[in-house]
């Protein structure tokens, strides 16, 4: 009799494993299903089956499984095929991708705990089922005419459960109804009510929701060129200008699936997914709307895997990056918004996976249908719009009639020379701030870093605080006097006098949105400051009361990092000032412009989204930049179009693939030599297509140096090929034991 053998995830930086499945399990083991195993001499581990099959491993001893664990699978069969995706095309083990996919309880040291799991139960409301006419609604309304309390639930479930039209067994969730338990009670004795407890969302329930909004004609003619575009597309591109109302097209994407009991993923960058739009999306979907991102507990995490594992439809998670990995069943449709945000790119450990670029693979190995949205669609997507890879839909007027914001450059350099620069405002937006505020609007103000400023100096001999484990300097915080590093987060106090010359001459330099805040109160001392940055807001709650009091207007102004750029729409706003444009300009990266005008549109578009034009304020050095001058035309197409020039000329994506290796150690002469006989062998392959190895601009991390190649393949040539390639470099550098303590990562479509 053929033996069966089953490819076993385990939770380890490893390939999947084979195991022997024993004759007494082989009903209950099926791809996906979560397994204990043995590892090693004395180990054991819980991994999940990728693949039952009847081929011996030519060597070893093969153990059999342990045994089964849970019920049924624990990762879908498409799961398993994106998982193989994401280890194969991010050259990351199998075992680092199921660490990633699953929430953390069910793996470490097993699923142990899922075996006493259980799941949990949420009460909902309905009409009881004999109320299935609209006489039948009234007649019950009737009888309670002496009873207020009762009267006043029963309607404000009617209208809530949005009923007749979202038919009469509509549920709603108990959890925040405005009712007490008496009166709840009291209805359902009369038979008017009942309360029913499962797990989810009851798959029978029709979903219900507020009445959508009616789209403009613009919007309109945009929602219905997205579909007929996916008839023959898989991918569609929507860019539309901040506040255009492309939600609102997703909202009507999104009931449409929901209708046809179909799942819907909505993927957004993690700071893009605040309270605002949560609250925007449950206004239509209610408890159809499941939100998943870093925040939330492992608990939590481990229930809303569970719930959709099962889910036949009706959903809508609303997630970061990672909620591309959930299971999600009867999936029709993906929408990645602000789709251009490179933090959708994973970059801090492995696999290092573009969240947008793995929901499109996700989407088509469904045969659901990918719309990616932005005001400024990364250069790589509309590419693949340009070239026909992708449907483009554009949305070029703002709604209701609001016109894009007027955008005037300020000079810097002619400002100073003026002598109209104070601190680091120039005169030309101070006298707009001030005028903002007279009008009794708000005004924001952006500036890409956090802290007091930058660095600081000995003005006597020039020393610069450096944090020792890291080759960067040390950015001052004022408000609790230390010198801090923004990599590994070690500080200090503020020295009052040089460690190095003594002399009692330390000066801060550069500044940063703590500085930008001093110098407000000294300029508006009658205007209310808030400031958002990674700084002031450490809880959610601090988040929430920062932006809440600016959404109130008890602030008059929000300063903020990269945190302001996303998903506010805020009335009061006519004022953006960009306070710092260079920094972006001069980064050493070839996305450096794209990025500026991005910056730059994301957070000019936060003004005037209401009826009055909104103004922005770029302060720079250089006002003849190209990219300055795509910003202050608004003109997206122009930008493209350069940036694209200049990648072709300078052989970068995407005219070609990237591939990021780092190597990492803590003896600098090991490293280089590591560096070096790595680059000799991988260049006798790649040829001039591998660049290094160099330095990265911060090459000491934590105490251990930092060493760089990029390797640029063409997109002719085959890219696993040349992965497959490069891997057998690794492992030849990993066969000489000198090198094996250097650590390497490889970062595929570095960003
Ligand atoms: P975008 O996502 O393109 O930046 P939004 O969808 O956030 O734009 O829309 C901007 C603002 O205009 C929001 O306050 C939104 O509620 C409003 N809006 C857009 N379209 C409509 C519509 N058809 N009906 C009512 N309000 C709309
Ligand atoms: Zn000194
Ligand atoms: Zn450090």
């Amino acid at each position: 009799m053929e033996e069966t053998y089953a490819d076993v995830i385990l939770p380890l930086a490893t390939p999947a494993m084979t195991y022997a499945v024993p004759e007494a399990l082989r009903g209950e083991i099926a791809e996906g299903t979560a397994v204990v195993v043995q590892f090693g001499k004395r180990k054991f581990y819980t991994g999940v089956v990728c693949r039952l099959h009847d081929r011996r491993p030519a060597a070893g001893e093969v153990k059999p499984i342990v045994r089964p664990v849970g019920e049924g699978p624990l990762a879908l069969p498409v799961q398993l095929k994106l998982w193989q995706w994401l280890s194969s095309y991010y050259m990351c083990p199998a075992g680092m991708v199921l660490r990633a996919a699953l929430p953390a309880r069910f793996k470490a040291d097993g699923f142990t705990q899922d075996e006493t799991y259980t799941p949990p139960t949420e009460t909902w409301l309905g009409l009881d089922g004999r109320i299935d006419g609209e006489e039948k609604l009234h007649a019950a309304l009737d009888s309670l005419s002496r009873c207020a309390g009762q009267r006043r639930a029963l309607s404000e479930f009617i209208a809530r459960a949005d009923i007749p039209r979202a038919g009469f067994s509509a549920l709603l969730p108990r959890k925040g109804f405005p009712a007490s338990p008496a009166v709840l009670r009291a209805l359902c004795e009369r038979g008017l009510l009942r309360q029913v407890a499962c797990e989810t969302r009851p798959d029978d329930s029709p979903v219900s929701f507020a009445r959508l909004p009616e789209l403009t004609p613009a919007q309109r003619q945009a929602r219905e060129r997205i579909e007929a575009l996916f008839a023959e597309k898989d991918v569609v591109l929507l860019h539309g200008v901040t506040g255009s109302g492309k939600t609102e097209i997703y909202i009507r994407l999104m009931a449409e699936a929901l209708e046809r009991g179909r799942n819907v993923l909505y993927m957004l960058p993690e700071i893009a997914l605040t309270a605002q739009l949560i609250e925007r999306m449950r206004k239509y979907f209610g408890d159809a709307v499941t939100v998943y991102h870093s925040r939330l507990s492992d608990g939590r995490r481990a229930e809303v895997y569970r719930s959709l594992l099962r889910s036949r439809g009706g959903r809508i998670v609303l997630g970061v990056r990672s909620s591309v990995l959930l299971p999600l069943p009867e999936l029709s449709l993906v929408i990645v918004d602000e789709e251009h945000e490179t933090s959708f790119k994973q970059t801090d450990s492995a696999p290092r996976y573009h969240g947008r670029d793995t929901a499109v693979v996700l989407a088509s190995l469904c045969g659901a249908k990918t719309l990616l949205g932005s005001a400024t669609p990364s250069v790589e997507s509309y590419f693949n719009a340009a070239t026909g890879k992708y449907g483009l839909v554009a949305l070029g007027e703002r709604y209701g009639g609001a016109s894009l914001p007027q955008v005037v450059v300020s000079d810097t350099l002619r400002a100073r020379r003026r002598g109209e620069v104070c601190g680091h405002f120039n005169k030309a937006l101070l006298d707009r701030i001030g005028e903002t505020l007279d009008a009794g609007r708000q005004a924001i103000l952006f500036q890409n870093r956090r802290g007091f400023s930058p660095y600081v100096e000995c003005g006597d001999c020039g020393w610069t605080g450096s944090c020792p484990d890291c080759n960067v300097s040390l950015t001052y915080h004022k408000s609790d006097g230390t010198l801090r590093c923004h990599y590994c987060g070690y500080r200090m106090p503020l020295p009052a006098c040089c460690p190095s010359c003594g002399a009692g001459n330390i000066r801060a330099r550069g500044f940063g949105t703590e500085k930008i805040e001093e110098e407000l109160a000294a300029f508006f001392p009658e205007a209310t400051v808030g400031r958002l940055d990674a700084d002031t807001t450490r809880s959610n709650r601090a988040y929430g009361r920062i932006v809440g009091a600016f959404e109130r207007g008890e602030t008059d102004i929000l300063i903020g990092t990269q945190m302001i750029t996303k998903g506010f729409d805020f009335g009061g706003v006519s004022l953006v000032g960009i306070l710092n444009a260079d920094n972006m300009l001069n980064f050493p990266d070839f996305r450096a412009g794209e990025r500026a005008f991005q910056i730059m549109a994301q957070v000019g578009g936060r003004a005037g989204r209401r009826s009055e034009r909104g103004t922005v304020v770029i302060q720079t050095t250089q006002p003849d930049h190209p990219v300055i001058v795509q910003a202050r035309d608004s003109d997206y197409e122009a930008m493209v179009r350069s940036q694209l020039a200049e990648r072709k000329a300078f052989f970068y994506p995407p005219y070609c693939r990237l591939i990021a290796v780092v190597f990492r150690h803590r003896d600098k002469a090991l490293l280089y030599r590591a560096a070096e006989r790595f680059g000799r062998g991988a260049r006798e392959t790649f040829g001039r297509r591998l660049l290094g190895p160099e330095p990265p601009p911060v090459d000491r991390i934590r105490g251990r140096y930092l060493i760089r190649f990029i390797l640029k393949i063409e997109k002719e040539n085959s890219f696993a090929a040349a992965k497959k390639l490069l891997q057998e470099h690794f492992d030849r550098l990993h066969a000489l034991s000198e090198f094996r303590p250097v650590e390497w990562t490889v970062d595929v479509d570095a960003q």
